[in-house]
């Protein structure tokens, strides 16, 4: 008997300020989101580290580029 998956369930993460997809069978996408959410702590954004909470980048690469034309 073949067991019925739930394939391609997505939600999202549990933790409010967190912007990640999670799988059905997970609450948080992070142990970040777990403790935060459980700490009910008051943060501006999520800092999982995963691409939909990450910081804009551009900055960062556009110092790197420079430090890099400068050497
Ligand atoms: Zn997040
Ligand atoms: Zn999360």
């Amino acid at each position: 008997m073949a067991e019925i998956m739930d394939v391609g369930g997505k939600r999202k993460c549990a933790y409010e300020q967190c912007e990640c997809q999670v799988s059905t069978l997970e609450i948080y996408c992070s142990y970040y989101c777990s403790d935060a959410d459980d700490q009910q702590e008051v943060e501006l954004q999520c800092d999982c580290k995963h691409d939909p909470c990450a910081l804009p980048e551009a900055e960062n690469l556009r110092v790197a580029l420079d430090k890099g034309s400068t050497l």
